[in-house]
């Protein structure tokens, strides 16, 4: 069973997604007026464990992300340049997706801009009005936070210091100005601006999440995420906006990660200690080790980042690639042994009972440390054999399906027809399309020769030979396939 902490009923739910099997999931985008810093890619990162979770456990996934591409912000941004609004965010546009890309953040099925969606809120901010939750002051149009009575069920504000009727134009604010907060802001002086049925101007920021997860995934769907800040006024708005128009329940589990602090305080661009991807890639630190830090710290919990904590990281990352190399490379007596298989069963129960449990990933991550234990025992005595340590490879690399720390494999298959044609030195040509060295590819033709001629003791040699450069093989119906494995880290 699995479990999430839903901030809407403040406790641990079992989770049962509205159609068996499937899970429609939201999770709040970035507002692209700047690169992403870790505290941005703490949540994004927890949102893609969430979710490579629930892949992992069999359900499919419809996952949506919206890029704020319109906002104070944005604007701001784009006039303090002297530029137009989309040349201003496309520059972080393109540098989302190459962080995402470098982070191995599983890329959501749909990415909707705001900009994109203009029509979808126009219509919903009508429907709002003629159900008489909104109006229209001086141009720009508000929600009425009197008319909606369950306003501040999932931020659980005080309802007695609603300030209903006074209005606020500001995308975001504090919890003590609760006020009717602005769906469509009116035209102004030398802002961009959208000419439609309901006047000139912009959206809030608020009623494009709404307008955005209702046209993708329905009215009502699963699991909606953000950072413990989005709460309120952000989520909060939604729900009002979303469940005043629908009249159904807009999300079913609400999932908040908490705050990235660094160095004990409170990141801020004026105090130099907010890090972008990219500050950090400067300082030649492993992306894959940020990543890992930034999953390793239950999402619920504060995480301090500290480039201590950043080589902690690195090392047990090393740890378990080191692991990985040593199962790949190390020769092995045949057969099977009873300890490995009940340690990879135990293993995998134990990854999965950990993440169930409201994505206790400390607890999956002991599980992997304890195999490594384990194994490191059985090898050391000479119990561990061939097919153990291909049982646990394999185990490994559906656990990093998961936790997808290892470098994103690179590799191909070479087709059984093309190695015959090469080991009969026909068709030399047919090697260009095989983006590896003459001399591996040689490698592998010689390979399969000696396969062809039951020769397996220097076929063996030659793969685990490869296996050292950093190549694996594996020999299917088809052909080869081939990938490139991470390497060993050369000490010191
Ligand atoms: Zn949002």
């Amino acid at each position: 069973m699995i479990k999430f902490f839903n901030t809407l009923s403040g406790r641990k739910e079992e989770f049962q997604p509205l159609v068996p099997g499937e899970v429609k999931l939201y999770t709040c985008g970035p507002t692209v007026y700047d690169y992403a810093h870790i505290g941005n890619f703490r949540a994004y990162i927890f949102e893609d464990l969430l979710k490579r979770f629930l892949l992992f456990m069999g359900y499919t996934l419809t996952h949506v992300m919206n890029i704020t591409d319109v906002d104070d912000k944005t604007i701001r941004g784009a006039a303090a340049q002297g530029i137009s609004l989309s040349a201003f965010t496309d520059t972080y546009i393109k540098a989302f997706f190459e962080d995402i890309r470098t982070l191995r953040i599983a890329p959501a099925d749909h990415y909707p801009k705001a900009t994109e969606h203009i029509p979808e809120m126009v219509a919903m901010v009508k429907g709002l009005v003629q159900k008489g939750y909104a109006y229209k002051r001086d141009e720009s149009y508000y929600f009425s936070i009197a008319k909606f009575p369950e306003y501040g069920k999932l931020s659980k504000i005080n309802i007695e210091e609603l300030q209903s009727g006074q209005r606020v134009d500001a995308d975001e604010y504090e919890k003590e100005s609760v006020h009717d907060f602005a769906l469509w802001k009116a035209k102004k002086e030398g802002e961009p601006f959208w000419q439609t049925e309901i006047g000139a101007g912009r959206p809030g920021w608020h009623i494009e999440c709404s307008a955005m997860s209702s046209k993708y995934l329905g009215e009502t769907f699963d699991i909606h995420c953000g950072g413990v800040d989005n709460i309120f006024p952000h989520h909060e708005n939604e729900i009002a906006q979303s469940e005043a128009l629908s009249g159904k329940p807009f999300v079913r589990y609400w999932l908040h990660c908490h705050h990235l602090i660094v160095d004990g305080e409170k990141m801020s661009k004026s105090k130099g200690n907010q890090f972008t991807l990219r500050d950090l890639l400067a300082r030649n630190v492993d992306p894959l080790a940020l990543r890992f830090l930034l999953m390793s710290t239950h999402y619920r919990k504060t995480l301090n980042f500290t480039f201590e904590a950043l080589c902690q990281a690195e090392s047990s990352l090393q740890r378990i690639k080191d692991f990985e190399y040593e199962l790949r490379t190390r020769s092995f007596g045949e057969g099977k042994s009873q300890a490995a298989a009940k340690l990879i069963n135990q293993t995998k129960e134990r990854f999965i009972q950990g993440l169930s449990d409201d994505l206790n990933i400390s607890a999956s991550l002991t599980a992997l440390y304890d195999l490594i234990k384990e194994a490191n025992i059985l090898m050391s005595e000479n119990r561990l054999l061939r097919s153990d340590a291909e049982g646990i490879l394999n185990l490994l690399c559906s656990l990093d399906d998961v936790l997808a720390v290892f470098p994103a494999p690179e590799g191909g298959m070479i087709e059984k027809a093309v190695l015959d044609s090469l080991a009969a030195d026909k068709g030399p040509g047919l090697a260009i399309n095989i983006p590896l060295s003459d001399e591996v590819l040689q490698k592998i033709v010689l390979r399969h020769r000696a396969r062809a001629e039951r020769d397996f003791r220097l076929a063996d040699e030659i793969r685990h030979h490869l296996l050292k450069q950093g190549i694996a093989l594996e020999d299917t119906r088809q052909g080869v396939r081939w990938k490139t494995i991470p390497a060993k880290k050369q000490p010191g």
